[in-house]
């Protein structure tokens, strides 16, 4: 069951975001931006190589300068046809040839350039080699919210991976979770996932008993016993967006603790989800949910941020992290996402994907927060 395919951007849609893109890297004091294979890549013009290579592939937006995008003569014909093409300037360099020599015949030779996070070291030390007055700076670090904020169009499709992330874990709730290891439950969600549309499974997270107590486990051999949590976190690329889930099962009847750390974790996720509104900073979201946690006594087992910013990528900025001051702005979206952690013993996470609106804040999964009950 897969939805229907969303209208694709258009080469409005590119430019717009290319222009914008070099207007906010001049005003903030660079020359422009170098963009390597990546997801920054894939959002400003839409092209994505087959493979990404040795071989240099870099698009050059400078605030007063046709987008340019240098390729190697190879693949010229695909990057032809990517959507944001007819906008871009098209460069390429031959096998044999020096491709930074080629990089540096588009660039200033004594500026400063942001350049993606996705640039490979190899790349970068090439372009400082050809050009070595010219200094970098993290895309991240230079321009944080460049992708942060959603036009109606991405938000649809972040809405619609919420969604499939959401039927995904209405039917996980019925397969047999006891008897069975960690990593079949695991195939179930990236089966389910993709029968939902996803063309992409990043993660499915499927921590029973002790290794719910590692937010970082990932999946393994341990067989699922009855009286476990299960902390299922999952998601992936559904037309080109993320999403991003937690819910928290226990298999067969809960003991007192668990229902209760199970209750602390939600009251938290509600707690910050309810502060979510313009011009509150991300730090602010991180905090509400810690105070709920904190204040039951829980505050040393809640080991992480609170959230992370999701768009074409599954984890990106804002943060929401003690020491980020930026501030919410309507069409962000985010993860809210607390845990606890008791080593040894059981992990309750609760995750759900959030914009900021005009008011307030909107899931974009909406899935039964109470603690499910599996078998
Ligand atoms: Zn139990
Ligand atoms: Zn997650
Ligand atoms: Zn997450």
């Amino acid at each position: 069951m897969s939805s229907e395919a969303p209208e694709p951007f258009t080469e409005q849609d590119y430019a717009d975001r290319m222009q914008r893109a070099a207007l906010d890297a001049s005003a903030a004091g660079l020359a422009g931006l170098l963009i390597a294979p990546g997801p920054d890549m894939v959002w400003l013009c839409g092209y994505q190589p087959t493979a990404i290579t040795e071989r240099l592939t870099l698009l050059v937006l400078a605030p007063d300068a046709q987008p340019r995008l240098l390729v190697p003569a190879l693949e010229r014909p695909d990057a032809e046809g990517a959507p944001g093409a007819p906008v871009l300037r098209l460069t390429d360099w031959r096998d044999g040839q020096d491709p930074y020599a080629a990089a540096a015949g588009l660039l200033r030779p004594n500026a400063r350039y942001g350049v993606s996070d996705a640039a490979w070291a190899l790349h970068l030390l090439g372009l400082q080699e050809a050009l070595p007055m010219t200094s970098y700076r993290a895309l991240t670090t230079a321009l944080p919210m460049l992708r942060a904020v959603k036009d109606e169009h991405e938000l649809a499709r972040l809405a619609a991976a919420g969604s499939a992330a959401d039927a995904t874990y209405e039917e996980i709730r019925s397969v047999r979770f006891a008897g069975r290891r960690e990593t079949d439950v695991a195939a179930d969600l990236a089966r389910l996932l993709l029968e939902h549309g996803h063309e992409q499974v990043d993660f499915t997270v499927v921590g029973s008993g002790p290794n719910g107590a590692n937010p970082h486990h990932e999946a393994g051999d341990r067989v699922i016993q009855d009286g476990d949590m299960v902390v299922l976190d999952f998601g992936g690329l559904k037309d080109g967006y993320g999403s991003d889930t937690t819910r928290t099962v226990h298999v067969g009847e809960p003991t007192r603790e668990e229902r209760r750390v199970h209750d602390i974790v939600r009251e938290a996720q509600q707690a910050a989800f309810e502060a979510v509104r313009p011009g509150v900073a991300c730090q602010v979201i991180d905090r509400v949910a810690r105070a709920v946690i904190e204040k039951a006594g829980y505050g040393d087992h809640f080991i992480h941020r609170t959230g992370h910013g999701i768009g074409v990528t599954t984890h990106e900025p804002p943060y929401m992290v003690e020491g980020e001051e930026q501030e919410l702005v309507p069409g962000m979206c985010f993860s809210i996402e607390p845990g606890i952690y008791l080593p040894g013993r059981f992990g309750v996470r609760i995750e759900d994907i959030v914009t900021c609106t005009q008011d307030a804040g909107r899931r974009l999964n909406d899935t039964d927060r109470e603690m499910a009950l599996v078998t």
